[in-house]
């Protein structure tokens, strides 16, 4: 390789470190590390992303950046032994969009450049096909045409012309046919014209490469998936490989799993004889790669995505071609994949020795798992439900979950039925303490009215039962037994199904699965993750029979809350009013708080066993509490609740219930209650006071970015900090906490580029 000044806008896939995504793309980065491991990579450089900065900002290539391109082209034609812009072995390339972060197909590539006439005639000599020259001449036209100089599509004409040349036919005079064919029809189009000069096509495709960093459509996809607009993308410019050449040629795409289910064995499509633009234009149907390639190349295939996941400990999605059964690697990238495919291929990556945990687990998002953990609808029959005219109504969705099951109207019956193993939807009007029992045994829960923060939502919450509310065309007619959503009248007894995400209710059942791979899996990659962070999880847990759930799962240990109890117990309503406005009720009037949460509380600590238990102490100022308490005005009356230990009685009234329920379970869990919005070190020190003797430990509950500065003040006076970091979230940007649960209007605010960052975003 030639020795060439450089000013560093370039680097070779020999010279370029991988890791720097920054400056190479995610594209270009691995090519080069491809490259380095000795795989079979057409050779190329890279032009980094600072050039693409440096060019949006003066709307011209950076000085220097020119020759650079000049001298690599000389370096690319003795490392490819061809010759750019003549023969006797013509050097096409490829220039290639990659940004640092992967935005597929959000901008522009242009394959084939450099033909000429020189190079056609020897394109021609060299493979003895003039069928592939004209092939080639007007992929690479319209390409340039459409990508830089934003043509349309070339006319029928150029068609006609190409599908007239035949083998033999004169090179250098088919390439003249087909240029003019080509020309003819951009020029009705734009009037512009392609250069013919390879130097000047080089040069005009890397300006285009940068300039489709900031087209609409890119700026939209940035928009959405919260990418800086200031990264820039890096051009890959490579010496071409021929998929198209012959019939032992061709193009395709694998992933070294199925991206779907996750299952091991490469999944891809291969098309012969053609280029890879065509696999994804979908005129020609591909065919999958372990029926379609030659023996040798897939066994080369093979062994090449196990290499690769190996040293990259990841399923890989992997751009090839073959050029006369010689196996070519243009892209790999991680793979994207289906939650339930996240999980099995993490376990097994592990399985197989391919990664290590803590890279494997890299794989796997919190949301992913929380998706396979829920018994969801096939997606299929979903979207032809839609279609069809199954979907009645759209309320708020309050709690997620997808659920099939019967429809029932009122409490008592749901409750008959449940009991009987029927899996029942519960549709009220909305909900009070009274529908409690029928809450609980329904496998969802729809109302009529009510916002997120109605009794029916908390209780639902409180259960994590699906649930949704104010589904506002609901008519239900608990005499007739009959519900009227516009026209549709359904009677009690005939199937319906809630999805508590997307507020949608519809006629009829789905096939609900967990999915397959989650079962196994699950377990093994919770396990791994419990391993590599030292963490250990706490299931939040409401009922007694929650517990035994939690403890299959592998919970750790547990954390309740007294509200969500008294809730999903029917006892929360009127309960607090009731305590702070009965005459007589003093600072120490609060047996009846007592008495229930020993009440309540006694079954779910029994279950506990020696589990930790943290159990949270009621919070009057939660949103959920604030609208079951509005009714009665009791916070207007009473600002006093509105800060943690404004009401001391009620912490010792917490207290002694926990106490009492300790003991009666037989005391073997060991159980704290924590004090949500404590701030200050004086807050900790009071209930640490309050706390003593009774034999129960206390915790301060953090919500505030104060008390989170003080925290190691405030862990010197309590025995645990709690944490709750949505509302610390939610503070830095002066937002309600709940609003941190929802898509919309968040969402909307990020596309419109209101917010730099998703408050969302942990
Ligand atoms: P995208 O970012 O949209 O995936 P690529 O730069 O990967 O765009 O190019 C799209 C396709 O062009 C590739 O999948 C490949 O089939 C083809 N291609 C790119 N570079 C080359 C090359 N050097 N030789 C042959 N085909 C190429
Ligand atoms: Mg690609």
């Amino acid at each position: 390789m030639t020795v060439t000044d450089l000013s560093g806008f370039t680097l070779t896939f020999a010279q370029a470190d991988p890791a720097d995504v920054d400056r190479l793309g995610g594209k270009g980065a691995g090519l080069a590390r491809m490259s380095q491991q000795n795989l079979r990579v057409p050779p190329g450089y890279i032009i980094g992303t600072p050039a693409c900065r440096t060019y949006l900002t003066d709307r011209r290539l950076p000085a220097g950046l020119v020759d650079e391109i000049g001298s690599r082209l000389a370096d690319l034609e003795v490392a490819a032994g061809k010759t750019f812009g003549g023969g006797p072995v013509p050097l096409l390339l490829s220039v290639r969009s990659g940004a640092p972060i992967s935005m597929p197909g959000m901008m522009d590539t242009v394959l084939n450049l450099g033909i000429c006439r020189e190079s056609a005639v020897a394109l021609g000599r060299a493979t003895g096909d003039s069928r592939f020259v004209a092939d080639v001449v007007s992929r690479f036209h319209s390409m340039y045409a459409e990508t830089v100089l934003g043509a349309l599509d070339p006319g029928v004409g150029v068609v006609a012309v190409v599908e007239s040349v035949t083998a033999g036919d004169d090179p250098g005079a088919v390439y003249d046919r087909v240029w003019a064919a080509c020309e003819q029809s951009l020029a009705d189009d734009t009037g512009d014209q392609v250069p013919a000069d390879p130097r000047e096509q080089l040069l005009g495709a890397v300006e285009a490469v940068f300039r489709s960093w900031n087209t609409r459509r890119a700026r939209t996809y940035r928009d959405f998936h919260g990418i800086p607009h200031d990264l820039g993308t890096a051009v890959v410019v490579q010496s071409m490989v021929f998929g198209n050449l012959s019939d032992d040629s061709g193009s395709g795409v694998v992933f070294t799993r199925n991206p779907v289910t996750g299952e091991p064995g490469l999944f891809g499509e291969y098309l012969a004889h053609s280029q890879g633009e065509d696999v994804v234009a979908g005129v020609r149907t591909p065919d999958p790669v372990e029926s379609a390639l030659a023996r040798p190349v897939l066994a080369e295939l093979r062994s090449t995505c196990s290499t690769l996941e190996r040293a990259q400990g990841d399923v890989l999605d992997i751009e090839f071609t073959v050029e006369r059964s010689v196996l070519y690697l243009l892209q790999v990238r991680s793979a994207k994949r289906t939650p339930e495919a996240a999980v099995r291929i993490a376990a097994d990556l592990v399985a197989d020795g391919t990664a290590a945990p803590a890279a494997a687990l890299r794989g796997v998002s919190a949301a992913q798992v929380r998706q396979v953990q829920r018994p969801g609808f096939d997606p299929a029959e979903v979207t032809a439900a839609r279609t069809g005219g199954r979907l009645l109504t759209t309320g708020i969705g309050a709690c997620p979950g997808q659920v099939s099951g019967t429809l029932v109207l009122d409490p008592d019956r749901a409750k008959a039925m449940a009991d009987a193993g029927e899996p029942v939807v519960l549709a009220r009007s909305l909900t009070s303490p009274a529908d409690v029992h029928g809450m609980i045994a329904a496998r969802g829960i729809v109302t009529a009215t009510g916002g997120s923060t109605s009794h029916a939502a908390v209780v639902a919450r409180a259960l994590g039962t699906c649930c949704v509310v104010g589904a506002g065309e609901l008519r239900i007619d608990t005499a007739a037994r009959t519900l009227l959503v516009g026209r549709t009248r359904l009677a009690e007894g005939d199937p319906v199904s809630l999805d508590g995400s997307t507020g949608e209710l519809f006629a009829g059942s789905f096939a609900t699965a967990t999915p397959a791979a989650a079962s196994g899996a699950l377990g093994r990659v919770l396990g791994m993750a419990s391993a590599v962070s030292g963490c250990e999880v706490l299931s939040r847990v409401t009922l007694p029979a929650d517990v035994a759930t939690a403890r299959e799962a592998g919970a750790d240990g547990l954390v309740t809350a007294i509200d969500d109890v008294l809730a999903a117990t029917g006892h929360l309503d009127g309960l607090v009013a009731h305590l702070l406005e009965a005459p007589g009720r003093g600072a120490d009037g609060f047996e009846r708080f007592t008495d229930l949460i020993a009440q309540e509380l006694t079954p779910v600590l029994a279950e506990a066993g020696d589990l930790e238990i943290g159990v949270r102490a009621i919070d009057l100022v939660a949103d959920e509490s604030r609208e079951l308490l509005q009714q009665t005005a009791v916070t207007t009356r009473h600002p006093e609740l509105a800060v943690p230990l404004g009401r001391l009685g009620l912490i010792e009234a917490q207290l002694a219930g926990l106490a009492r329920a300790l003991a009666a379970s037989g005391g073997a869990a060991r159980v704290h209650l924590a004090v949500r919005h404590v701030s200050d070190p004086a807050e900790a020190r009071l209930l640490r006071d309050t706390a003593a003797g009774s034999g129960i430990a206390v915790g301060s509950y953090l919500t505030s970015p104060r008390g989170v500065l003080a925290i190691d003040e405030i862990a010197a006076a309590s025995e645990v900090i709690w944490l709750e970091v949505r509302s610390l979230q939610a503070a830095m940007f002066g937002l309600p906490p709940r609003l941190l649960l929802t898509t919309e209007p968040l969402d909307d605010y990020l596309r419109r580029g209101l917010l730099s960052t998703d408050p969302r975003r942990r």
